[in-house]
Formats: C-alpha cells, structure tokens, sequence
C-alpha cells in the first residue's frame, strides 16, 4: 500500500473567491502544528509526497514554516499549490525550506479575481519562480483555463500573461507534453477547465474508473479520510486519520467498494457519477 502522492488540508480557509473553485460548506478549520505533525506521522509509511492542501490557502497557515520543519523531519517532499498572492510575503521562508519540493502556481485564480493589480501579481510570482528555480525547487505556473483547441486557450489573460513571462524568461522555450519549460525547474503547464464533482450534479456516467485509492488519497482539515482531492465536502468519508490508522481505515468496506468498483470500470459512489475528471480515464 504506497501512494504516489497523499493530499492533507492543512487550511480549508482561503484568501481569494474564485469563479472555479467549488469552495466548501465545511466549517473553516486550521490544523494545528501537534494535529498536523500526528497525521503526518500515520501517512508517512505510505507515500513520500505530500500536497499541503485539498481546498484553501497554504500560504494562509500562520505556522507553516513549522509545519515545512516537520516535514523536514520525517524526510517528506513537500507540493504546495498557491494561488499566488502571498508568495511575496512568504518567499524567504520557502525558499530556505530543505523539505519543499515543489511549487504550483495556479495563474488562472487571478483572472477569477479581477480587477486588480494585475502586474504586481504576475511580478511576485515570477519573481518567486525565478528565485525558486535557482534555488533547485520545481515550479509548474498553471494556466487550467483551456475551454477551446487553441493553445493559449480562451482565457483572455493568457497572453498578457505569456508576453510578461517573456520579459522575465527570455525565449527561446521548450515545448513539453504540458505546455513549456521556461528553463532549468521552471515551468508553463496548460490543462483544460474541469467540472469539479458535486451530489447536486446531474449523474454523468456509472461507467468508469479512477486513480484514486491507488495513486492517491486525501486527509480534511478534520482528519476525514476521502479518496481524491477533488472531494470537497467529505462526500466519500472513508474513516477519520485523528481517530484511526490509514490501513484500518482502507480495509474498510467503503474503501474496498470503491477500489473493486474502480478495477470493475463501475462508478460505485454517486459523487463519482458526477465527477467530470473522472471522464479523462473513460
Ligand atoms: S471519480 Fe472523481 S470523485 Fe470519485 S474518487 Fe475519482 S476523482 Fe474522486
């Protein structure tokens, strides 16, 4: 039982309201430094890379350098995805952390948030990703924002933003599978819009299958256990991390449905019914 990666909310509160975001009805919680390093602890034998987040802002958590120290110590790679705003405020300490890995930069969020200093906001991001590449962090700046077959997609955006990432990483580019490398570590990486799942959705399909439980799994900021990242609002609860052991809790029979379900090309959970990600593996 190893995951590529495991997703652990350590914030579900958020800085930014953007227009792609399902956002959540789930009470706003903050873990602790004690309660993140306890679930920490109990996900380390399955997977050597942690996201710090599910939804919110992990640059919002007032201790997170604290909790980059834990990771530290448990010899964890660390993935965070930002919206970007804070990452000036945030920089130093990032990048002096040994345990960050890697840094996702989601450009798309600000043309959900517009109007507003449009240039300052692609400077601090650039500017991080710069620094972050010189200083061995890998850094995917993401433009999730295709709705068309062009490349530079529909987002009106894109291509103020390209022309200002020219300024700062003079071409010539790299064209790779996802978009481009702009140099040593740094990165453009384009992706389609999707629909994120939702019960109150109409059903799309009860045929297919999905990664999750074999690639990855998530932890709430509540310590509920839910099998993907794109579950929201704890709709696939699969057992609690706070009160229970990740192998208990995947030896469970909601689990095991939905993993048997998923080797059956069978949709099994009504969330996954109407999970427009879920469609990439049809
Ligand atoms: S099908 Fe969608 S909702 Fe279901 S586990 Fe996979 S990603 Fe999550």
């Amino acid at each position: 039982m190893r995951f590529s990666r495991c997703y652990l909310e350590i914030t579900n509160r958020c800085n930014l309201s953007c227009s792609f975001c399902p956002k959540t009805k789930r009470p706003a919680r903050t873990l602790s430094p004690a309660e993140f390093r306890l679930l920490a602890e109990k996900i380390r034998p399955y997977t050597d890379y942690l996201y710090l987040h599910v939804l919110g802002e992990p640059l919002m958590h007032p201790q997170l350098e604290g909790l980059l120290d834990i990771c530290r110590e448990l010899s964890f790679r660390v993935v965070i995805t930002t919206n970007g705003t804070l990452l000036p405020a945030q920089e130093t300490m990032l990048l002096s952390s040994p345990a960050l890995y890697k840094i996702n930069v989601s450009l798309h969020s600000f043309e959900a948030n517009a109007p507003g200093d449009f240039g300052a906001y692609l400077s601090g991001c650039f500017s991080f990703a710069k620094k972050s590449g010189e200083a061995g962090k890998l850094v995917d700046l993401r433009l999730w924002n295709l709705d068309g077959e062009t490349t530079r997609g529909q987002n009106a955006q894109n291509d103020s933003i390209l022309e200002a990432l020219e300024a700062v990483f003079p071409q010539p580019w790299v064209r790779n599978t996802w978009g481009f490398r702009l140099r040593d570590r740094v990165f453009v990486h384009y992706a389609e819009k999707f629909d994120w799942p939702d019960l109150s959705l109409e059903e799309q399909s009860a045929c297919g299958t999905c990664r999750a439980l074999r690639d990855q799994i998530a932890v709430l900021s509540d310590g509920t256990v839910v099998p993907c990242c794109l579950d929201h609002e704890g709709d696939i609860p699969l057992g609690n991390l706070f009160s229970q052991n990740l192998p208990e809790i995947l030896d469970d029979t909601p689990a095991k449905l939905l993993l048997s379900g998923f080797f059956a090309q069978k949709l099994s959970h009504p969330l996954c019914r109407r999970c427009g990600y879920a469609k990439r593996f049809r």
